[in-house]
């Protein structure tokens, strides 16, 4: 059996490989970093550590990896909207002892001038954009595009799959950041009257909220699903700071376990 002093940092987002580039930058050689993903378009530019991609069979296949393959610690740093990965990953932690952190990152605030329609699901959602627009801009994935069958929406996709993954709908490509004025442009070349969008957070999106106060439309907004218990931190910095005090570090060789 391994030592159990390796990282497994659960990704698949912006932050997550941010934070695992600066783990590998702070800790270098010192700290064996296991980087997960689920196997979609996340890895364009994947982070300087070991990297291993696809599902671990659920909270009892994710207990066993961390078991077998000598984890001491897990940062949860996957999308808010990734709810079955980090209950999975809340699960396996409780089975086997080990440390959690969950890097979240914070939800966007409404701002004067925005007219926000808060719902609590993709099909829900559908339903109040159905009310109050006839060219919605959605910004899902296509898992989540099948309520929205038959609206003639604009649809944006990191990678587009090679068949329309929404009859009718217009697709454009683009992986973020993006500025208000590029959004702007966006929602007027596509006659756009409302936007569509998961609560995600971040900033590498949060241009296309400025470009729908600044033209008047209406954001039918997907709230998150409720966030799992644990010991959450919103920066880099600090799950740098926790990772200090909870695996082995040259300058703090024995770090105390919760
Ligand atoms: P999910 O519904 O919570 O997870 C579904 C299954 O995918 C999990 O049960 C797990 O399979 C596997 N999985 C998910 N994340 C994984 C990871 N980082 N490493 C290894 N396996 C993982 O997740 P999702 O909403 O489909 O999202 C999948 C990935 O895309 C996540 O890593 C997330 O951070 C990223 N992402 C999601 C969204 C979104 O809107 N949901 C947006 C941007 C990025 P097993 O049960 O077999 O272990």
């Amino acid at each position: 059996m391994p030592a159990r002093d390796a990282l497994l940092l659960l990704g698949g987002t912006t932050e997550a490989a941010a934070l695992a580039r600066a783990v590998a930058e702070r800790r270098g050689e010192s700290l064996r970093v296991v980087y997960s993903l689920a196997g979609r378009a996340e890895a364009r530019r994947p982070p300087p550590v070991e990297v291993r991609v696809g599902g671990f069979g659920g909270a009892a296949g994710l207990a066993a990896f961390l078991r077998g393959d000598g984890i001491g610690a897990v940062v949860d740093a996957t999308h808010p909207f990734a709810a079955t990965i980090s209950r999975n990953a809340r699960l396996a932690c409780e089975t086997t002892g080990l440390p959690r952190l969950i890097l979240r990152r914070p939800e966007w605030i409404a701002q004067t001038g925005d007219r926000w329609l808060p719902v609590d699901s993709t099909a829900e959602a559908a339903a109040r954009v159905r009310a109050v627009a006839r060219r919605p801009f959605v910004t899902l994935g296509t898992a989540d595009l099948a309520p929205f069958a038959g609206l003639p929406c604009v649809v944006r996709l990191i990678e587009p799959p090679p068949t329309p993954p929404l009859p009718g709908a217009a697709v454009v490509a683009g992986r973020g950041p993006f500025s208000q004025a590029e959004e702007i442009a966006l929602f007027r070349a596509h006659g756009v009257d409302a936007l569509v969008t998961k609560a995600s957070g971040g900033a590498a999106t949060e241009a296309k909220l400025a470009a729908a106060r600044a033209l008047g439309l209406p954001v039918v907004m997907i709230r998150r699903p409720p966030p799992e218990p644990g010991e959450a931190v919103a920066t880099i910095a600090a799950a740098l700071e926790w990772l200090d005090r909870t695996l082995a570090h040259p300058d703090n060789p024995q770090p105390k376990r919760p």
